[in-house]
């Protein structure tokens, strides 16, 4: 394997048995890093490791409820035992939230969004911080256009307003952080097809009006207009790479214009 930047640093990737951060743990996998894969699915985590066996670098995937305060102290513990240290952060791990009106959101499924969504992403960064602090090193938040510029769907109050409250965290974060010489940004994807979209898809209450989007190249449903993981992959690996060295408390928009037209 070519030796890269990512070479034998030490990744965690919150959500990493599919989507988004099953896309990133392969990415930094080929890159030569060891990735610790936490996600709340064992069944598909297992079959995410084998998948990645093949690269041939050091995988530990954990199976960690992301909003259990003890469940991610001991993941995290478990990971900079094995290596003694942690270099990039992505915190990806997400739910699409219930959607209902807000009339009828009940209160155990607007605290579900917050719990996963924004508690999760602090539990996270606060248990990784101590293993950062040393050396330096990236932390990546995957928010969302709908927490930051599109308001576009009725029924996702609880879900944009965690990706909210995680912009703002993510911003106090970089604040704090900077200190360290540890960067945080956020990546902001507008529709991507993983699971997630998949349930959004099947909810009786998004009518297909809702699920149109605008995009500056015209308006296209939805799913036609969605990116890749890998895309947003992309921009997880620049923020996480030395060539974005220079850039924290940024959200960086992958969302291919939808939030030109929309925000
Ligand atoms: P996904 O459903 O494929 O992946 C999410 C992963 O998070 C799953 O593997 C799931 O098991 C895991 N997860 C859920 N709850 C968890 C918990 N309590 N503890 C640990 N792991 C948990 O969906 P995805 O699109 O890859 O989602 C990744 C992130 O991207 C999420 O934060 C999501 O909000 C964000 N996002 C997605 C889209 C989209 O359109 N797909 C758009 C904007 C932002």
């Amino acid at each position: 394997m070519e030796a890269t930047e990512f070479s034998s640093k030490v990744v965690l990737i919150t959500g990493a048995a599919s989507g988004i951060g099953l896309a990133a743990a392969k990415r930094f996998t080929q890159a030569g890093a060891h990735v610790c894969m936490l996600d709340i699915n064992e069944q598909r985590l297992k079959e995410a490791e084998k998948d990645l066996q093949s690269y041939g670098t050091e995988i530990l995937p954990i199976a960690c409820d992301i909003s259990d305060n003890c469940d991610v102290q001991a993941a995290i513990e478990k990971a900079t035992t094995l290596w003694d240290r942690l270099d990039i952060v992505f915190a990806n791990a997400g739910i699409g939230g219930m959607m209902a009106p807000i009339e009828h959101m009940t209160v155990a499924d607007w605290k579900k969004t917050i719990d996963v969504d924004l508690t999760g992403c602090f539990l996270t960064v606060k248990y990784a911080i101590p293993w950062m602090k040393n050396h330096g090193g990236s932390i990546i938040m995957t928010s969302s256009v709908s927490g930051n510029r599109v308001y576009s769907q009725p029924g996702f109050s609880s879900y944009s307003t965690a990706k909210a409250g995680q912009t703002a965290f993510m911003k106090m974060a970089a604040l704090e952080l900077g200190q360290f010489g540890i960067r945080v940004n956020a990546v902001c994807p507008g529709s991507v097809d993983t699971h997630i979209t998949d349930h959004m898809r099947k909810h009786p209450e998004v009518d297909n009006i809702s699920m149109q989007v605008a995009f500056p190249r015209g308006r296209q449903p939805l799913m036609q207009g969605s990116a890749t993981p890998d895309q947003v992959v992309d921009a997880v690996e620049f923020l996480a790479s030395a060539k974005s060295g220079h850039i924290t408390g940024t959200e960086l928009y992958i969302d291919g214009g939808e939030s030109l037209l929309q925000g």
